[in-house]
């Protein structure tokens, strides 16, 4: 079997180390994180796209609707858009956006389970 077997737009998937959404690289790239722009500001920066998403996840969510699904409540996604979600994501958000969160008030949940108490 070679890679080219696997489907175009199924490489280069990444998955928002704050959020957990589900998106190409492109994609981050060029919208950003629907749920997190106004703290990864990933729009046209493919640096912090890097930065701030993780091709290291596992399971995956397809979210529909996310108001009245236990999954998304189960994963705290419910008030997140529609899209795809990863189920744990390994990696950690660098500290500088970690401070930017806390100082807007929010609490980072890291999505890598293996950190997980
Ligand atoms: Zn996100």
């Amino acid at each position: 079997m070679s890679l080219e077997t696997i489907p175009k737009d199924l490489r280069g998937l990444r998955a928002c180390l704050l959020c957990s959404l589900i998106k190409t690289m492109d994609q981050f790239e060029f919208d950003g994180c629907e749920n997190c722009q106004d703290v990864l500001h990933m729009k046209n920066n493919r640096d912090i796209v890097i930065e701030c998403t993780s091709a290291n996840f596992e399971g995956m969510i397809a979210l529909m609707s996310p108001e009245d699904s236990w999954v998304a409540k189960w994963q705290r996604i419910e008030r997140m858009v529609k899209g795809c979600y990863a189920v744990s994501v390994t990696g950690s958000l660098p500290p500088r956006f970690v401070r930017e969160l806390r100082a807007k008030g929010r609490v980072y949940n890291s999505r890598d389970v293996s950190n997980r108490t």
